[in-house]
Formats: structure tokens, C-alpha cells, sequence
């Protein structure tokens, strides 16, 4: 009886909440805004009441539930871990996934904000308050944003209950308007509309004057860790520095605009009615703005790295359209974080292919992360007389209509939506699940696996009370799991990272420095790291013997490692001679074809059987 009544309530304060909303978007925004709060908690929070007491009387919660899901607001009950408890249809149709699916996943997993820290700082704050209010966006199944009104009440048991809805539409009006602006608050750069504004006149002018233009996109790589670790304020400081510089290095015809978020974009008007001449002044434009945009930033009293993907695309005529110039400057910048950041990179016709891809890309690599179609593989590590050590766990992923696609194409896509977040910690507990399984047979109980940590990734708050749970949880020597990072790492904050790394060395774990001399962190910080290993690019090791500048290169970085105590690892080894020529200069270590393709794990475990000869030298 009392739960019947509490329903009433709760649908009743849910049919005015809704009713109310209906007439917001045509009568007093401001007005109902102010009112929706209490109307909206009442309805959740009786709500919430109503479905966790029937908990005890089945037929009734199953009523209630019903009842629940016909309505038009999305529905939710979450732990305090961001886990569902209950979510109805409406919220399920909102973001285009079915229950059961919905059920499977985090709160995290659909969050604009992705981070895990940042989500259970939230839900924690909610839990301490009662009740929050506010907007946030969540990305449907087909990759668009959906934005949403959420009004989250915390009830007992650490619970807290949501209703939500879809303001998608009002959004776009206030966008509409907003857009009527034509100059960025923050950085006070023209925004996108005028910068549309001005590659239509741009096109026009080309078309009579025959002189080329180019269209710049610029995204600054490792922006993203360095928003979500030292807070908006510095992300802000830093987007208008950046501005600055790239202001002073262009010439004043030219413009200079933000996109949003990250994302700058220049425009070049007047360049050389000739292609090659014009393409040659566009690539001195854009190799300043990446030089510029490489020199540290101070902000806040920390000295910070970051550095631009910029993608080129010339224009002479108005034959391309605005649209289509900007996407294909987007496809040139996507291709430089592609192929390792911090690079210029020239639209070219074949690209355009893979815009559209990209956003399904996105998509699809959420939905395979859940469906299980990322697949570990595994590569050889051997010692100077080619007995195997242990592997790195490579991903691959089977897509499931494009087949086979590259860790190059899928890890930078990971890192960008933030996905790299979710995705590394699950590589994480199959390398740990691994390495129990291995400690069980003597034939496997003394290899290592080695795993790739992003950025992004290491700087979670909870990055290391995961790794110790694993650990906690996992039956192997935590000896011999290797984390190998980046030195993108190393250029963000480098006290906060050293700390962190000196707790994953306490809790055994040995760490390595992936892709070494590539990257830009310098000799000085290098030594007061406590890694263990360096693992020498395979740029470098590509033309050993004959390359002189390679094996003075090599050399060094295996002599600035022994007078560090550091070990070093070769990757890429093809051949014999490279081999041996590692060797002679005092490389032991070795990774690459030669000693095996990285592979699934049954036929890894197959090569491991077949014994050290099994391995051989023999490419796989
Ligand atoms: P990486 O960490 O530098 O991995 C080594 C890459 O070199 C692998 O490419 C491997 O297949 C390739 N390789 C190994 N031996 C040879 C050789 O002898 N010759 C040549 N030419 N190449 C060799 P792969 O598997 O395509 O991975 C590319 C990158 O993707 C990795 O580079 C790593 O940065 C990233 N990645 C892969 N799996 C993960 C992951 O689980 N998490 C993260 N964060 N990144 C991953
Ligand atoms: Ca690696
Ligand atoms: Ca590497």
C-alpha cells in the first residue's frame, strides 16, 4: 500500500516534470529552469524509493518497474562504482543499446568526460551532498553526442538514482544563438562561424586572383592529460598561450580561429599562384606553428610539453568547398597523430576514405571492446643466446567488417575519445590472468609479459589501486609484469609522474621506456626516472650495421644506459647482422621478427613448447 502510493507520487512529480519541460522550450526557459530541480528530484527520488523497497515484493517492483520504463525520461540506479543497477527502456532507447548491453557497461563508459577519477569524484560528491543537478553529454551507440539534463539523487545504501533527458534540440538552439558571436571568449580568436565566414571569401578571392590558400588544422597532442591532471584552469591557460604563439608566427591577412576544445585551425590566404611554391610557403607556415607550439609552456609554476599534429590542405578556385576543405585539413591532421604526432602532414585524395571511417571506427572499437573482439597477441623477447624471457602483448583487433585493423590506427583513436582508458585497463587484467595461468606450468611458469600503458592512462588517479588489486588478486611474481611507457609521459608533470611510477616499482612491477630516443624528454630527466629498461626504437636498430649515424646513435643510448644501471632491449630486429651488431655494442636484449612475429597466444604457447630452437631465428 505504502509503495503504491509512492509510486503515484513519484509519477505524478515525473508527468509534471515533464509537462513542464515541454512548455520551457516555448515559454520562460530561465523560470522553469529554476523550478524543474525540486519537481525533478521529488519524482526521482520517490521513485528510487519505490523501486528499491519493492525490491522485497517481486510482483510489485515488477510493476513499478513497468511503469518506470514507459516513461519518456531516461531512468538509472548506479553503485558507488558507476556500475547499473537498474536503467529502463527509455534510457537504453536514448542512447540506441539494448538493456542487457546497458547493464554490462559503466557509467563511464557512455561519459563525455570519460575518466573513471573524474566520474566516482562525482558520484562521490553527489553521495555527500543528496542531490546534483546538471548537464553532461553521452555518446550514443552510432557515435553522435547526445546532450542530457540529469538530476541525480543519492538514496540509501550508497545508491544513487537518476532521471534523465534528452535536450539535444535545446542545445542546438542555444548553439544557434551562441554561434551568433562571432569571436571565441576564451582566446578571443574568431570562432568557427567566422572562420566559415572567411574560407567562403577566401574561395572567392582565389577564384578570381588564381593564388593558392591553405587551410591548417591543429590539434595539440597530450592536451588532453595535461586538462584532466591539472584541472581546466591550466587546460585554459595553456589553449591561450597557444593562441599567442600561433598569432605571432603567421602574417596578418592571415587568420588564426579556434574550433573548440583543442582544436586550432589557420587560415592562408595570397600564397603563390604556382602549386610547389605555394605548397613550399604552407610548409614553413606550419613547421613554425609546430616549433612554436613545441616550446615548453609555464603554467601554473610547472613547466609543461606539448606538441601539435597540423594537417595542410591547399586550395586554389572555390572547385572545394568550404565543407569539403575542412574535412580534408581534419584527414591530413588525423594522419599526422597517426603516424606519432608532432608533424605536418599534406592532405592527399586517398585520405578522404577514411573521414567517414573514422567516426564508425570510433563506434564499432566501443562496441568490440565490450564484445570480447580485441584480441591479445604475443611477441618474443629473447637474451643474447636467443632463449625466450617473455613477450609483449600486443593488441590486435578483428573488426567485424573491415577484418584486421593495426594497433597504429585504433591505440591514437583509443587515446583521443579517451577509450585508451577503459581499453588499457582490461589489457591490464588479461596480462594478469596470463601470467597466473603461466605460473601453473613449468613451461611458462618464468616468462614476463610486457604491456603498453598510454599516457592518458598512467595519470588515473586509480591507475595504481588498480594494479595492486590485480596484483592482490593475481597468483604470479609481480617481477614479471613489465609496464612499458612513452616518454609523452615524462613531458607532462614530471614530480606527480615519478611518484606514481615509484609506487608501481613498490608494488614489484618493473617498468621500461618504450620507443626510446623518439620522443623529447631530456637526458636529465631521464636519470631521475626509476625505470629499469630502455627499449631502443626500432627506427634506429632498421639500418644498423650500415647506417653510421644510427650506430652512433645506438651506441649511445646502450652507454648513456650502463652508466644509468639501466638494462636495454632492441625492438624491430630483423636480421642476423643487426643482431649481432646490437650485440657487439653491448645490446644483449632482443625483440623482433627475427626472433618471432607477434602472434595468438595458442601458437605462442606452441612456439614456447617447441622449446628455445622452436623460437629460432627464423622469421615466423
Ligand atoms: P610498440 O610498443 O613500439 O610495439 C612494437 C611494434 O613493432 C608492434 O607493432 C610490433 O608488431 C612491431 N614489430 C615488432 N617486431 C618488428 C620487426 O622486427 N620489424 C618491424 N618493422 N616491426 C616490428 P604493432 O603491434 O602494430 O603495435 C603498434 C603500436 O601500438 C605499439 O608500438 C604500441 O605503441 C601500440 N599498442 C599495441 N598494443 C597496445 C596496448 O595494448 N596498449 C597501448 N597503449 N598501446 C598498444
Ligand atoms: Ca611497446
Ligand atoms: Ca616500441
Amino acid at each position: 500500500m505504502r509503495f503504491d502510493l509512492l509510486l503515484m507520487i513519484a509519477l505524478f512529480a515525473g508527468s509534471l516534470a515533464s509537462s513542464w519541460l515541454l512548455h520551457a522550450e516555448t515559454f520562460d526557459p530561465a523560470g522553469l529552469a529554476r523550478a524543474l530541480p525540486g519537481v525533478l528530484l521529488t519524482g526521482s527520488f520517490a521513485a528510487g524509493a519505490v523501486i528499491l523497497g519493492l525490491r522485497k515484493s517481486r510482483r510489485r517492483a515488477d510493476r513499478a518497474v513497468q511503469a518506470i520504463d514507459s516513461t519518456n525520461d531516461g531512468y538509472w540506479v548506479l553503485d558507488a562504482q558507476g556500475a547499473f543497477v537498474e536503467v529502463n527502456d527509455a534510457y537504453c532507447r536514448i542512447l540506441g543499446y539494448t538493456k542487457a548491453e546497458v547493464m554490462r557497461m559503466k557509467i563511464a563508459d557512455f561519459e563525455a568526460v570519460a575518466t573513471q577519477d573524474r566520474i566516482r569524484g562525482q558520484i562521490q560528491r553527489i553521495l555527500r551532498n543528496g542531490n546534483e543537478r546538471f548537464e553532461t553529454r553521452h555518446r550514443h551507440r552510432d557515435g553522435r553526442w547526445i546532450d542530457l539534463e540529469i538530476t541525480v539523487t543519492a538514496v540509501d545504501r550508497g545508491l544513487l538514482v537518476a532521471f534523465l533527458r534528452d535536450v539535444s534540440q535545446r542545445k542546438a538552439a542555444e548553439e544557434r544563438i551562441n554561434s551568433l558571436a562571432f569571436f571565441d571568449p576564451l582566446t578571443s580568436l574568431p570562432n568557427r562561424r567566422l572562420l566559415r565566414d572567411r574560407i567562403d571569401r577566401a574561395l572567392a578571392g582565389s577564384e578570381r586572383s588564381r593564388h593558392h590558400g591553405a587551410l591548417l588544422f591543429i590539434d595539440l597532442d597530450n592536451f588532453k592529460v595535461i586538462n584532466d591532471t591539472r584541472g581546466h584552469g591550466v587546460g585554459d591557460e595553456l589553449l591561450v598561450q597557444a593562441a599567442r604563439r600561433l598569432v605571432a608566427g603567421v602574417r596578418a591577412v592571415d587568420t588564426v580561429a579556434r574550433q573548440g576544445g583543442d582544436e586550432f585551425v589557420i587560415l592562408l590566404e595570397m600564397l603563390s599562384s604556382e602549386a610547389s611554391q605555394a605548397g613550399l610557403e604552407v610548409a614553413n607556415i606550419a613547421e613554425k606553428g609546430r616549433l612554436a607550439l613545441q616550446t615548453p609552456f609555464e603554467l601554473d609554476g610547472a613547466v609543461f610539453h606539448v606538441a601539435a599534429s597540423i594537417g595542410v590542405a591547399l586550395f586554389q578556385g572555390s572547385a572545394v568547398s568550404t565543407g569539403e576543405l575542412e574535412q580534408r585539413a581534419d584527414t591530413a591532421m588525423y594522419r599526422a597523430k597517426t603516424l606519432g604526432r608532432n608533424r605536418v602532414v599534406f592532405f592527399e585524395e586517398p585520405m578522404l576514405e577514411n573521414l567517414a571511417q573514422r567516426t564508425r571506427l570510433e563506434a564499432s572499437l566501443r562496441d568490440s571492446l565490450h564484445a570480447g573482439r580485441l584480441l591479445p597477441h604475443f611477441q618474443p623477447q629473447v637474451d643474447v643466446k636467443g632463449r625466450l624471457m617473455g613477450a609483449e602483448l600486443l593488441l590486435r583487433w578483428q573488426h567485424p567488417q573491415r577484418g584486421w585493423v593495426p594497433p597504429s590506427e585504433f591505440i591514437p583513436l583509443a587515446e583521443e575519445t579517451g577509450l585508451i582508458v577503459p581499453l588499457g585497463r582490461w589489457v591490464l587484467e588479461e596480462a594478469c590472468a596470463q601470467l597466473s595461468r603461466w605460473r601453473n606450468d613449468p613451461a611458462t611458469q618464468a616468462l614476463s609479459l610486457s604491456v603498453n600503458v598510454s599516457p592518458l592512462q598512467f595519470v588515473q588517479a586509480d591507475f595504481v589501486e588498480h594494479l595492486r588489486g590485480l596484483i592482490a588478486q593475481g597468483r604470479f611474481d609481480p617481477r614479471h609484469l613489465q609496464l612499458e611507457l612513452t616518454e609523452g609521459l615524462v613531458t607532462t608533470n614530471l614530480e606527480e609522474v615519478i611518484q606514481r611510477m615509484q609506487a608501481v616499482r613498490a608494488l614489484g612491477l618493473t617498468l621500461s621506456m618504450d620507443d626510446f630516443g623518439t620522443g623529447q624528454s631530456s637526458l636529465s630527466n631521464l636519470r631521475r626516472l626509476p625505470i629499469q629498461c630502455l627499449k631502443i626504437d626500432r627506427v634506429f636498430v632498421k639500418d644498423l650495421p650500415l647506417d653510421a649515424a644510427d650506430v652512433a646513435i645506438v651506441s649511445s643510448i646502450i652507454l648513456m644506459a650502463g652508466a644509468l644501471g639501466l638494462d636495454v632491449l632492441a625492438e624491430g630486429v630483423e636480421t642476423d647482422d643487426q643482431r649481432l651488431a646490437l650485440q657487439c655494442l653491448g645490446c644483449f636484449k632482443y625483440q623482433g621478427y627475427l626472433f618471432g612475429h607477434p602472434v595468438p597466444l595458442a601458437a605462442f604457447e606452441s612456439q614456447v613448447r617447441g622449446g628455445a630452437d622452436g623460437l629460432g631465428r627464423s622469421p615466423a
